[in-house]
């Protein structure tokens, strides 16, 4: 599997063996309330204190983020970068002095690519599965956030083509880790969420309905070119182990934990 246990427990290590990149996913240890997912103390621990944060008001959209050189530009000189649609209400547009710590904002939005060193792309889960996206030739990242909202929108294969069409990502190189996230175990739906699904045959258990997410994103993963081998997928049920994790679904927990992922600068 391609996840460790931080000593800490305070996070999970993803593509632990990749060198170029850190990626990782908070526990309940390391959890925050509120968003976007900002927790100085893990970043420090995971050794991207410095990095520029990329962070998301998510509204369970399929709208994917392309992070660019003049946003990182900006951050490094001291702004806030905040982006957010025309169309969105007045009052969901804040103030730097409303968000922890600086960065990338963006608003109504679910995940984000980049190619550019430094840069922690970020999202926040208490259920909902974590993709995390890797391109070692092309040397691009992906961050996503992907509930059953998100799984119907399909923002992990928007996130793949996009890798693709954006930066000439191969399908054949990216490698992909479906994270900890609620799994078929406790996942039981209602049959109008059932049915929104494309092909839900395989998830019924009698008259109740219950939704792999995690099987269902490998799936389109794999149908936007991405092989099998390359996709790893975790056994982790955030639903389940109340140990390790919070769970919106278990106890309304208001707590997020956060997925992260950054190419690491090279050191000259
Ligand atoms: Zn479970």
């Amino acid at each position: 599997m391609n996840e460790v246990l931080s000593d800490s427990k305070t996070y999970i290590e993803v593509f632990k063996e990749i060198t170029q990149i850190k990626a990782f996913f908070a526990t309940k240890n390391s959890s925050k309330p509120g968003w976007p997912f900002y927790n100085e103390e893990l970043f420090a621990e995971v050794g991207l204190a410095d990095a520029v944060h990329v962070g998301h008001w998510q509204t369970h959209s399929d709208n994917v983020q392309i992070i660019t050189q003049e946003m990182v530009d900006r951050c490094r000189a001291g702004d806030f970068v905040l982006e957010y649609p025309d169309d969105i209400e007045e009052k969901k547009k804040f103030t730097s002095e409303e968000y922890n710590g600086g960065g990338i904002l963006f608003l109504d939005s679910d995940g984000a690519i980049t190619d550019i060193p430094g840069v922690l792309l970020t999202s926040m889960h208490a259920d909902c599965i974590p993709l995390f996206f890797y391109d070692p030739v092309k040397q691009v990242i992906a961050m996503v956030h992907s509930g059953w909202k998100g799984t119907v929108k399909e923002i992990g294969r928007i996130t793949s083509e996009k890798m693709q069409s954006v930066y000439g990502c191969k399908a054949s190189d990216i490698l992909v880790h479906i994270g900890p996230g609620i799994s078929k175990c406790c996942f039981q739906v209602d049959k109008d969420v059932y049915e929104m699904f494309r092909d839900p045959s395989f998830t019924t258990k009698g008259i109740k309905y219950y939704i792999d997410l995690k099987h269902y994103n490998k799936r389109m993963l794999m149908e936007t070119g991405i092989t099998e081998e390359h996709i790893t997928v975790s056994d982790h049920c955030t639903c389940c182990e109340t140990d390790l994790f919070d769970s919106y679904r278990r106890d309304g927990s208001k707590q997020r934990m956060g997925g992260g992922i950054c190419i690491l600068p090279v050191v000259e």
